[in-house]
C-alpha cells in the first residue's frame, strides 16, 4: 500500500473509503515518516543553501526561488527539483550565498500541483507567503552574544508577570512614542505625557514586573501588511507563520531581515531594562486550516480532522491541533526550542493547552530547559472537547496538571472568586461584596485552589487579562450604585489579594491604571480582539491625573512588597501549608493569613494578612507583639506606615492590610 493515495476497499459488498486521514496516526506510518533531523527548512550559510521539506504524501517536490516576497510577483529566478530522502523527506540545495532569496514549495500530490511556503520558514516577505533565506546571525543586536535572561537562576514564584499586546503600549498619542504600534515602540526610554510623567518601557521598568507577557508576535493572518497605513487591530490568535515574528510589528513587512532585526532588538532592549519576555504561542489551531502550509504539503496531517473531512473544533476557531502526531508533535517542539534558542524568549504562555496532549508539552518543557533552565511556561488550561487521532493521550488541562509538573496554569478559581464569573457579568466576587466565598481565597490564597491545583508554583493568580472586560469595568459593571471611589477600593483589594498570594502573579497591562474599554453604547467591551486603538490602547494621560497615580503607586507598592518577601513565593505545598496559617473564626467576607517567617530567604520574623471586604470596618485581634503596616487600603510598599502593638485593630471598609513583624534586626534591614 502506498501512503500517499487513497484506496477504496470492498468488504462483504460494502465500500470503505481508506483515507490517509486514518493512516497519519498508525504506528506503521509513524514509523516510517518520522524524520528525527535538525535540518528542515533552508539552512544558510555563505558557500549553500540546503532545502529540506516533510511531505512524505507528495509525488515530486520543488523549490521556487523568488527575488522578491511578495505573492503574485512574477519574477521567478529558479526552480529547483527536491530529491526524495529518509523518511518522507525532501532535500534540495543551491550553491552560493541565498541570503535574502524568497522561494515557496511547490508540492505534487495525487497530480494536484500546490504552491506552499515553508513550515520551517524563519522570515518570510509581506503577509508571510513566501519564505526568505536569511544569514540569521547577521540580525543579531550589538551584544547579543552575551544577553541574558535578566532573571536567569528564579524560580517561577518569583515571576511578576504583565500582559501587552504590542500596539496598545504606543498607540494613544499621549504615549509619546515614536514607533507606533511597533517592535520598536518597545525600546523607546524617556518617553513620557505631556506632564513629563514616564510612559512605555520606562513605566514597566518603574512598575518592578519581572516579565513581559507580548499577545502573539508571531506571523498571524488577520491584520493585512500591506495596508498598514489603514486602521487595523487584532489581537492575532491567528497563527499563520508559527517560526516567523509578525510583519506589521515590523518598521519594513517586505524585507524578511527587518522583522527579525526588530524584535531581536525589542528582546535585547527589554532584557537590558531587566524584564523579561513571555511569548502568547497558539499552536493549538491555525488561521485557516486548508490553507496551513502543513496542511498544503501534507493535506490534513497538522489538524484533527475525522475521515469525512470534518475538523475536530474544540478551540472554536474551526480546527484543532493533532499534537499527537509525531511530526505535529516535533514541529511545536522545535518551534519553542527556536523561539528560545535564536530570540532569547524567556517564557511561553500556551493559549487552550488543554487541547495540546500532556506528552508534547513535557518534551518541550524538557528540550528548552536543556538548555534555558530559567524558561517559564504557562498555560490556559481548560477542559475542551476534541477529537484526538490517537488512543491513550492526556491533554494538558488544569485537572492533569500533575501530569506536567513544569508547566503552570491560569487560575480561573481566583479570578471568578476575586470578582465574579465571566459568564454572568452582574455577578459580584469577594471583593465587590458576594458572600460565602472565603474559603475559596483562603485556598487561592495559599496557592492551592480546590479541586485541581496541588502547588502554588502551578498557579498563575490573576484578576484580568485581554479576554473580558477589565479589572475595574467588570467591578462596576457588577456594583453599578457603588462609588467611584468603592470601585477602586475594589480594584485595589483584588490586587493585594492577587499580588501577595502564593503562585505567580499575572495582570492586564493597565490595570494598574484602571484601564477601561467603555463601548459608544455605555456598556464595556469585553472581547476587543478585533476593536479600534481607541478601545485598546493604554492611556497614558490618565496617569496625569492623581486618581490614576495612586493607584499605580500602590500597584509598584504590592510588587515591591512581593519582591521582599521570600513567604510569599513559595514553591510547593508543603512549605505553604507549614508556613501560612489561615485565622479561624473571623467575620463574613474577611480572611487572615499568619505567615510566619521560617522561610529560607525571608527577612522578616513573620507578617499577618487580612482582606476586608465588608463595607464596613472590622475588629481582628492581632498575635503577641509589635507588628508594622506596610499595606494598607491606600499606600502599599516597603516601608513601615505605622507599627501596631498586640491588641485588636481595625481594618477599614473594603481594604487590604499586611502586617510586618516588628523586630529591631529585620528593622535594621529594612529601613532605608
Ligand atoms: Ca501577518
Amino acid at each position: 500500500m502506498e501512503p500517499t493515495r487513497n484506496y477504496n476497499i470492498i468488504y462483504e459488498g460494502n465500500e470503505y473509503k481508506t483515507v490517509m486521514l486514518n493512516i497519519y496516526s498508525t504506528e506503521e506510518f509513524e514509523k516510517e515518516y518520522t524524520y528525527t533531523g535538525d535540518d528542515l527548512g533552508a539552512v544558510w550559510s555563505k558557500e549553500k543553501t540546503a532545502f529540506r521539506v516533510w511531505a512524505p504524501t507528495a509525488d515530486a517536490v520543488k523549490v521556487n526561488l523568488y527575488e522578491e516576497g511578495t505573492e503574485g510577483t512574477d519574477d521567478l529566478m529558479e526552480q529547483l527539483s527536491m530529491t526524495a530522502d529518509i523518511n518522507g523527506t525532501w532535500v534540495a540545495e543551491k550553491e552560493g550565498d541565498l541570503n535574502g532569496t524568497y522561494y515557496t514549495y511547490l508540492v505534487e500530490i495525487n497530480g494536484e500541483k500546490h504552491e506552499a511556503c515553508d513550515p520551517y520558514a524563519r522570515t518570510t516577505g509581506v503577509n508571510g507567503k513566501r519564505a526568505m533565506v536569511i544569514d540569521l546571525s547577521s540580525t543579531n543586536p550589538k551584544g547579543w552574544e552575551d544577553d541574558t535572561d535578566p532573571h536567569a537562576g528564579m524560580t517561577y514564584n518569583d515571576a511578576v508577570i504583565y500582559e501587552l499586546h504590542v500596539r496598545d503600549l504606543s498607540s494613544d498619542a499621549s504615549s509619546g512614542i515614536t514607533n507606533t504600534g511597533k517592535f520598536l515602540g518597545l525600546t523607546e526610554t524617556g518617553t513620557t505625557t505631556e506632564s513629563g510623567i514616564p510612559t512605555g518601557l520606562d513605566h514597566m521598568k518603574d512598575l518592578g514586573i519581572t516579565h513581559l507577557h507580548l499577545l502573539p508576535v508571531y506571523d498571524y493572518g488577520s491584520v493585512d501588511e500591506t495596508a498598514l497605513d489603514k486602521p487595523q487591530f487584532n489581537w492575532g490568535y491567528d497563527p499563520v507563520n508559527y517560526n516567523v515574528p509578525e510583519g506589521s510589528y515590523s518598521t519594513d513587512p517586505y524585507h524578511g531581515e527587518v522583522r527579525v532585526e526588530e524584535m531581536k532588538q525589542m528582546v535585547k532592549t527589554l532584557h537590558d531594562n531587566d524584564i523579561s519576555v513571555v511569548m502568547d504561542v497558539v499552536y493549538n489551531h491555525v488561521y485557516d486550516a486548508s490553507k496551513f502550509n502543513f496542511n498544503v504539503i501534507v493535506p490534513g496531517y497538522f489538524s484533527r480532522v475525522d475521515e469525512d473531512g470534518n475538523y475536530s473544533n474544540g478551540s472554536e476557531c474551526g480546527n484543532d491541533t493533532a499534537s499527537e502526531r509525531s511530526m505535529v508533535k516535533k514541529y511545536i517542539v522545535d518551534s519553542v526550542k527556536y523561539w528560545a534558542d535564536e530570540y532569547h524568549v524567556d517564557g511561553f504562555r500556551f493559549d487552550l493547552v488543554g487541547l495540546i496532549d500532556t506528552e508534547t508539552i513535557n518534551e518541550i518543557v524538557e528540550e528548552v530547559h536543556k538548555n534555558h533552565p530559567n524558561v517559564i511556561f504557562y498555560g490556559e488550561g481548560w477542559t475542551m472537547d476534541t477529537t484526538l487521532t490517537k488512543e491513550g493521550y492526556k491533554l494538558a488541562t488544569q485537572k492533569n496538571s500533575t501530569e506536567t509538573p513544569e508547566f503552570a496554569y491560569f487560575n480561573d478559581t481566583i479570578r471568578d472568586a476575586l470578582k465574579g464569573n465571566i459568564f454572568d457579568t452582574s455577578e459580584a466576587g469577594f471583593v465587590s461584596g458576594a458572600s460565602g466565598l472565603e474559603e475559596t481565597i483562603e485556598q487561592c490564597f495559599m496557592g492551592l485552589a480546590q479541586d485541581w491545583c496541588t502547588t502554588p508554583a502551578q498557579s498563575v493568580n490573576y484578576a484580568s487579562c485581554h479576554d473580558n472586560m477589565t479589572l475595574l469595568d467588570r467591578i462596576s459593571r457588577s456594583t453599578p450604585n457603588a462609588s467611584r471611589e468603592d470601585h477602586i477600593k475594589m480594584n485595589n483589594l483584588s490586587a493585594a489579594i492577587c499580588i501577595t498570594s502564593e503562585g505567580i502573579p499575572f495582570m492586564q497591562a493597565g490595570e494598574e491604571m484602571l484601564r477601561t474599554k467603555p463601548k459608544s453604547d455605555g456598556g464595556f467591551d469585553e472581547n476587543s480582539y478585533a476593536s479600534p486603538d481607541s478601545v485598546n490602547s493604554l492611556k497614558w494621560d490618565t496617569l496625569d491625573d492623581k486618581q490614576y497615580q495612586d493607584v499605580y503607586n500602590y500597584y509598584k507598592g504590592l510588587i515591591a512588597f512581593r519582591k521582599e518577601h521570600a513567604a510569599l513565593r513559595l514553591t510547593n505545598a508543603e512549605d505553604v501549608k507549614e508556613h501560612v496559617k489561615p485565622v479561624d473564626g473571623l467575620d463574613g467576607n474577611v480572611v487572615a493569613f499568619q505567615i510566619d517567617g521560617g522561610v529560607n530567604g525571608e527577612v522578616s520574623n513573620g507578617m499577618f494578612v487580612i482582606f476586608n471586604a465588608n463595607n464596613a470596618d472590622v475588629k481582628i485581634a492581632l498575635p503577641k507583639g509589635a507588628w508594622d503596616v506596610c499595606i494598607n487600603g491606600e499606600t502599599a510598599g516597603t516601608e513601615i506606615l505605622e507599627t501596631v502593638t498586640e491588641g485588636k485593630v481595625t481594618v477599614p471598609p473594603i481594604s487590604a492590610m499586611v502586617f510586618v513583624k516588628n523586630d529591631a534586626a529585620v528593622l535594621c534591614v529594612r529601613k532605608k
